[in-house]
């Protein structure tokens, strides 16, 4: 059964008395533990259709289901609770806490989320900064890191909790190619380890080589 299907999906946003059609016609389906990208320039619809599925926003129209559940039914508290269960996220700006420590940012979901007992939380975070390759930078401060090393860290916070989908929009915007292809890789290698399907946002076509399916958006349609 695909993780995600998408069927005549629709985004329209009134800005003033202007109807913006984000997303137009959507059809998609997604397996488990794929390696997917959507590439498309700014303005396409990327983070619309990103936003759909990590149930931050409803769609207008259409079918959206997602592990199973029908996302168009969930009001804002169940679409929080299903969020918190099965969804990481990962951003562009990176979006770490600045006074917590690399650990303490990892160890956040797993203490104010999920609740975990202390070791049970600092073993699995330790074994997240390991996965990602900053196991010695635990107790550095976001701000004492590298760009590239601030979205290791935000891969795993996004994995910490086990979630099976991982949705990074533009995750490498801000960093240089390089270490955009190194984030990239990192995150199939996640996928690979632990079967997390990782779904990546970029406008730069060069970034999406590793992709296993790529889905090009343009003014809010698949080609
Ligand atoms: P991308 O992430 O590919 O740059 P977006 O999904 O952000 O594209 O935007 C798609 C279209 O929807 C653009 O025309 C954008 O201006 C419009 N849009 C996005 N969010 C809103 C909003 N909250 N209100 C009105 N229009 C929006
Ligand atoms: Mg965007």
């Amino acid at each position: 059964m695909p993780l995600i299907t998408a069927r005549q999906l629709e985004k329209t946003y009134l800005a003033g008395d202007i109807k913006v059609k984000a997303i137009q016609g959507v059809n998609f389906t997604i397996e488990p533990a794929s390696f997917v990208s959507f590439v498309g320039p700014s303005g396409s619809g990327k983070s619309t259709l990103l936003n759909m599925i990590g149930c931050l926003d409803p769609p207008s129209s259409g079918d959206l289901q997602v592990a199973g559940q029908d996302t168009t039914r969930l009001n804002r508290k169940q679409a929080a609770l299903f969020r918190g269960e099965h969804i990481g996220f990962v951003f562009q700006d990176f979006n770490l806490i600045p006074v917590l420590t690399v650990f303490e940012n990892v160890e956040y979901p797993l203490q104010m989320v999920l609740n975990w007992p202390k070791e049970k939380r600092q073993n699995r975070v330790r074994e997240l900064l390991k996965a990602v390759g900053v196991g010695d930078q635990g107790d550095k401060y976001p701000n004492q890191i590298s760009g590239g090393q601030k979205q290791r860290v935000a891969v795993a916070r996004a994995l910490v909790t086990n979630a099976r989908l991982v949705l990074a929009d533009e995750p490498t915007a801000n960093l240089d190619r390089k270490t955009a292809n190194r984030i990239i890789g990192l995150m199939k290698e996640m996928r690979d380890e632990f079967g997390t399907t990782f779904i990546f946002s970029t406008h730069d076509p060069k970034v999406v080589g590793n992709a296993e399916t790529i889905f090009t958006l343009e003014d809010g349609k698949l080609l």
